[in-house]
């Protein structure tokens, strides 16, 4: 189906970062012109006067299912949350658990504006696999493996992931499986070298925690001599195929293994502030180190929201307070880290609004009283909130259409979530 979208403001993040007010079309599910104004027929028309079009959010880091932890367990020390709720919990997982959560999860990522995200989970993936499909959205897929944490063998761990890629790649185009060794203290050496070469051998993309808090930095110092960063650069691991989600507690010759390597790595300040983690990842060192840098949620359960537009203004002004500078990071740095950035490292061609582009377009009222006066549209993700959202496209596919999902029953989801919580968590 043909769709033009009329009379837009919108935020390109083309080549030259060009925000015009004009017509975007759309044939089979890909963008085929921007342009002040578009003449012909196309079978479904937006009219998007008084509206910002900003390209579909990439959520760089998350864990979906564990939507059904939203406020569970709040106000604990984070060894105490982990070991006394989170992973109980986690051992009762079933399918329906995980089904529940992720549409939840989806759910609540469009209506902020994401279209797209980088998930790691450890169980039932098919049932995420199967969300994203039947929902419309994007993502990037991996099976959280960790042998030393779970206290399985390096092979059994691996053959998790290995399933899961064989089972849904080329499913389709807007799913990708990724390999998701857990993190390097909770993956045994050999498993990490594992999923590694399979990535490699098959084109696929490595997603992996490292560095989020202090404690992980002395544990690998003491117990293999080198920093997080060092040693997954000593197996090989970094380059830029690999997505990387924290690093906070970093070196400056860390910052510059990964700009070299070309990996990407996910910021994630609301959920590194409610854990309480301490560190500040150093995004300005990385920048200048020519990392790929992202933005992310991480799982709500350390959140409480998949809002990438508040991840964006956190990020901004963590940075901005962690130096005294204001300019330490540029606004046009954190959408380029929101948008283009993320679809870089996640491998899909989205990210931007512009010909050839995957048609993930996002519309927001701006006749809003949170966005009004209206000085400058870059800045606007200081003020914008999920209520402003209308319409968010997927591969040309309105998921959402005037406030509206188009296929996914809001309610029935909402509920069947609350009822799956209840019956996991039982406090
Ligand atoms: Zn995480």
């Amino acid at each position: 189906m043909d769709t033009l979208i009329r009379d837009a403001l919108i935020i390109t993040q083309n080549r030259n970062r060009e925000i015009i007010r004009g017509d975007i079309l759309i044939e089979d599910g890909k963008i085929s012109k921007v342009a002040k104004s578009i003449h012909g027929g196309a079978e479904e028309r937006i009219d998007a006067s008084g509206k910002l079009a900003f390209p579909g959010l990439v959520n760089a880091h998350t864990h979906i299912p564990m939507s059904l932890f939203r406020g569970y367990a709040e106000g604990m020390r984070l060894h105490d949350w982990l070991e006394k709720k989170i992973w109980p919990a986690e051992r009762r997982l079933k399918p329906a658990h995980v089904r529940a959560g992720s549409l939840l999860g989806i759910l609540e990522m469009v209506r902020s504006g994401t279209t797209c995200f980088n998930e790691m989970y450890i169980a039932h993936m098919d049932e995420v696999c199967g969300a994203v499909l039947g929902s419309g959205m994007r993502a990037s897929v991996g099976f959280g493996m960790f042998d030393l944490a779970r206290k399985t063998s390096p092979e059994e761990e691996f053959k998790n992931g290995k399933s899961l890629a064989e089972k849904w790649s080329g499913k389709s185009p807007l799913l990708n499986i990724s390999m998701a060794p857990h993190a390097p203290y909770t993956c045994s050496e050999e498993l990490l070298l594992l999923a590694k070469e399979y990535a490699r051998r098959n084109c696929l993309r490595l997603h992996i925690h490292v560095s989020e808090t202090r404690k992980e930095v002395f544990d690998s110092l003491q117990q293999k001599g080198k920093r997080p960063i060092e040693y997954l650069h000593s197996l090989g691991m970094l380059d830029s195929e690999t997505v990387l989600a924290h690093g906070s507690w970093v070196t400056k010759r860390e910052s510059v293994l990964v700009g070299k390597s070309g990996a990407s790595l996910s910021h994630n300040p609301v959920a590194n502030l409610k854990l309480a983690t301490g560190g500040i990842c150093p995004l300005r060192e990385y920048l200048e180190a020519g990392a790929n840098i992202c933005l992310g949620t991480d799982g709500t359960a350390s959140n409480n929201s998949h809002n990438m537009l508040e991840t964006m203004k956190f990020a901004q002004l963590l940075q901005s307070h962690l130096y005294w500078d204001p300019l330490r990071i540029s606004i046009q740095q954190v959408w380029d880290a929101a948008t283009i950035n993320g679809a870089k490292a996640l491998g899909f061609n989205s990210g931007s609004i512009g010909p050839g582009k995957e048609a993930d377009i996002v519309l927001a009222d701006l006749r809003s009283c949170n966005l009004a006066p209206l000085h400058g549209p870059p800045s606007l993700f200081f003020s914008l909130h999920p209520g402003n959202i209308t319409d968010v496209l997927i591969a040309g596919n309105p998921v959402l259409s005037e406030g509206k999902f188009t296929s996914l029953d809001e309610g029935k989801i909402i509920e069947e979530a609350q009822r799956q919580a209840e019956g996991l968590v039982g406090d």
